[in-house]
C-alpha cells in the first residue's frame, strides 16, 4: 500500500484518494526549441528502479497538484512537497541520500 501525505491539507490517505501525474520536474520545450528539445519533453521519461520524483494530484481533497520522491521498488515515501518548485527541497535530497547511498538524479549527485 502506497501512503502520501498532501503537503497542502496535511491529509495522509491511500493512494486511491490521488492521481498520479507522471514525472516532476520536466524542463518543458515549446515553439521555436529544437526537435530534439521538443522530442525529449513530449517523449522521454525516466523509469528507475529506485527512487523517483513524480507529480500527484490529490483529487479527493484539496485538488491541489504536489510532487512527492519515492521509491518504485520498495514504495518507501520520502517526502512530498510543492509543485512549485523546479527541482526537489535539498533537505528531502540530503534524507534520500542518507537513506540510499550513492543517489543520483539528473543534475544531482
Ligand atoms: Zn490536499
Amino acid at each position: 500500500m502506497l501512503l502520501l501525505e498532501c503537503p497542502y491539507c496535511g491529509v495522509t490517505a491511500e493512494e486511491t484518494e490521488f492521481h498520479g501525474g507522471g514525472e516532476a520536474h520536466l524542463k518543458r520545450f515549446g515553439p521555436g526549441s529544437s526537435d530534439d528539445d521538443f522530442e525529449t519533453y513530449l517523449f522521454h521519461r525516466e523509469n528507475p528502479r529506485g527512487v523517483h520524483f513524480e507529480r500527484w494530484r490529490h483529487v479527493t481533497g484539496c485538488g491541489k497538484w504536489f510532487h512527492a520522491a519515492r521509491d518504485t521498488a520498495t514504495l518507501e515515501v520520502f517526502g512530498t512537497y510543492s509543485a512549485q518548485t523546479t527541482t526537489p527541497p535539498e533537505d528531502l535530497v540530503e534524507l534520500i541520500r542518507k537513506k540510499r547511498p550513492g543517489f543520483k538524479w539528473r543534475d544531482i549527485a
